[in-house]
């Protein structure tokens, strides 16, 4: 999402007539987009502020993003160099915001959430000529007891399906095959407008846009997540069958602390659906140890569930108290080398499962969307429908990347698959 914001940023300026350049130290202007979903990660900003600090002189040097957002106008007082910030709900206005510094104005915030414009993306400039984003909901209306999400982005906003057809159809145009829907709470999308789709309607509809070969959507929420998406991805084979479900925990106490809003059962519900689809479903998670709290048998709760759903991939992090959230209250009494134990354990049977799964797949058939090429490696590499790597050889270099090619697996890795290419598309 971060990713894809800084593409609306990049041609929101060169619309204006700024230029792009490649390095920090040749830039006027810096623009620094941040994340604050973990301790680790805003720390890391100011570190980088103090480096533009020391490098950046004579420099206006500009901070958006969630840690722009989160810790508005106090960031002058920590990093007195910084001339704006901004939160990404503003970045349509950041035009606007320039002017300002350019007049003379040495601090300058964009800071509302009421700003429609945050989905109005004509000019975005998208790098990648065959893959891409598109933003249907901003913001979310739960309230995770970890969370700073709804604090840094806001209350659930939905764009008008016509919109989001409008830019897929401009994107399909223009050669982009595949795309992902992007939402912080994607499945909860509602379009505002008389039609009222749903967001299983909505994927199917842009499923169907003559051009497009795979659609994809993240992030999912569990109590969202309802049966008529998977009937969609059943029916349409231009859904890509993978489903990202951050399930957090295994044990319905530790749920109901984080304000999940789901038991373990329910989420167990979903994971049924998907493996009893008539496509081969992947399924990914996200997870959280040593929330305050975990017991030793919850955690082992979490490892059992792992166990069951057997996951192509997971990203689990430890445990981080954030400002503002419920949880801070709660205290984070779990000690760092503790929580380090358990996310070792996660890790470890995690790569036990994937080497698992990896090993069922050789001698498989996968079509490849390719990405690039190792040349150190003599492989081409791209992503497999489910999202799996999938590295392969059997192509001289021709000009293979944006092109779909069937590959036979051969091997499998923890993280990937390597295969020989059969034909090419
Ligand atoms: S659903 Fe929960 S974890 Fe996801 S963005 Fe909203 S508050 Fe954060």
């Amino acid at each position: 999402m971060n990713a894809h914001d800084s593409e609306k940023v990049v041609g929101t300026l060169l619309h204006e007539g700024y230029n792009q350049v490649a390095t920090p130290e040749q830039a006027n202007y810096i623009f620094y987009n941040t994340c604050s979903i973990r301790d680790k990660a805003e720390q890391k900003v100011f570190n980088k502020l103090q480096h533009f600090k020391n490098s950046g002189k004579g420099k206006v040097i500009a901070l958006l993003g969630c840690v722009a957002q989160q810790e508005g106008a106090k960031i002058f007082d920590r990093a007195p160099h910084v001339s704006l910030v901004a939160g990404s709900a503003s970045y349509a206005k950041l035009p606007e915001m320039l002017v300002q510094i350019e007049s003379g104005n040495r601090r300058v915030t964009g800071l509302d959430f009421d700003t429609p414009e945050a989905f109005d993306t004509p000019y975005t400039r998208r790098d990648n000529p065959f893959r891409t984003f598109i933003t249907i909901i901003e913001g979310c209306d739960k309230a995770c007891a970890y969370c700073v999400v709804p604090f840094t982005r806001g209350p659930e906003r939905s764009r008008t399906a016509e919109s989001i057809l409008d830019e897929a159809r401009r994107l399909a145009d223009s050669g982009i095959t595949e795309v992902t829907l992007l939402g912080q709470n994607v499945n909860s999308y509602r379009d505002p407008s008389a039609s009222k789709w749903d967001f299983a309607r909505l994927l199917d509809e842009v499923g169907r846009i003559p051009g497009f070969r795979r659609v994809r959507f993240t992030t999912s929420h569990p109590r969202d997540f309802v049966k008529p998406i998977i009937d969609a991805i059943d029916d349409n084979p231009n859904l890509c069958n993978h489903v990202h479900l951050p399930v957090q925990s295994g044990s319905s106490r530790v749920l109901e602390g984080m304000r999940r809003l789901y038991t373990r059962d329910q989420y167990m519900e979903r994971i049924d659906w998907m493996k009893n689809a008539n496509r081969d479903i992947a399924i990914t998670t996200d997870l959280i140890v040593g929330f305050p709290g975990e017991t030793e048998r919850e955690f082992e709760e979490t490892l059992e569930l792992m166990e069951e759903v057997e996951y192509d991939a997971i990203f689990a992090f430890k445990y981080s108290p954030r400002p503002n959230t419920s949880a801070l209250a709660m205290g984070d009494h779990i000690p760092d080398e503790e929580k380090t134990r358990r996310i070792v354990i996660v890790n470890e049977l995690q790569r036990a499962i994937q080497i698992r799964r990896h090993s069922e797949l050789i001698g498989n058939v996968e079509e490849v969307h390719v990405e690039g090429r190792h040349e150190s490696l003599q492989q081409w590499m791209g992503k497999t429908s489910q999202n799996r790597t999938l590295n392969f050889s059997g192509r001289d270099a021709e000009a293979l990347s944006g092109s779909y090619v069937p590959v036979r697996v051969t091997r499998g890795g923890p993280n990937s698959l390597v295969g020989e290419a059969l034909s090419v598309n």
